[in-house]
């Protein structure tokens, strides 16, 4: 197997996160904008690949959550179609084409990162194709484009010249479920 070049990861930083929602936002204009045009006003739900998980593990906090682009992912390891993969930038994505929407790796994520679209009845989650165009293109995902708070950041942990990297050899952070042994690549800042 070939030494792998290239991990993208988001990073939270627990610590600046204002619950502002912003990123919540972002992520269904970008993503789904098929979805956000039919929200109902007074409907609670929003199609967005980001959800909110009331941390009461120190102080009451709250942490926005999203696909951990697991390294040892069980949903790559669950469907019986192959239809999940880990792309060049240590990504993982699903092909439509492949996936006939079983939803077995719906249930096998640990961290409820799935969800399944009511119209095309696929499996979704970050990254969404709006968000691979932005990536495509050289720019940050949606959701650390719209954060107000500078709590995200997105970028390969692999470069120790990413702002990501930067970012974590300077925090204490921690992992979502690591007794899981999934690998995420999603870190929490919870102290500088
Ligand atoms: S990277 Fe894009 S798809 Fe993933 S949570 Fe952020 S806005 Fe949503
Ligand atoms: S967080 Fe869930 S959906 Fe994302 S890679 Fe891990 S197992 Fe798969
Ligand atoms: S946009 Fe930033 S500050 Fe607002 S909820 Fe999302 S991560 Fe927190």
């Amino acid at each position: 197997m070939s030494e792998k070049k290239k991990q993208l990861a988001h990073l939270f930083d627990a610590t600046q996160c204002i619950s502002c929602g912003a990123c919540i936002l972002a992520c269904s204009q970008t993503n789904f904008p098929e979805m956000h045009a039919k929200n109902i006003p007074g409907r609670q739900w929003i199609a967005s690949n980001i959800r909110i998980v009331r941390s009461e593990k120190r102080s009451p906090v709250n942490l926005l959550v999203q696909c951990q682009q697991c390294e040892n992912a069980p949903c790559v390891k669950t469907c019986p179609f192959g239809a999940n993969y880990y792309d060049e930038n240590g990504l993982v994505r699903t092909d439509p084409d492949k996936c006939v929407g079983c939803n077995y790796c719906i249930a096998s994520c640990p961290y409820d990162a799935r969800w399944s679209h009511p119209e095309s009845g696929l499996p979704m989650k970050c990254i969404g194709e709006g968000c691979m165009k932005l990536i495509e293109k050289g720019e940050q995902p949606a959701c650390v484009q719209a954060c107000p708070a500078e709590a995200r950041l997105f970028g390969d942990v692999l470069d120790p010249t990413s702002e990501i990297s930067q970012k974590l050899s300077s925090s204490r952070t921690e992992l979502l479920m690591p007794q899981k042994g999934t690998k995420p690549n999603f870190f929490v800042v919870v102290s500088k």
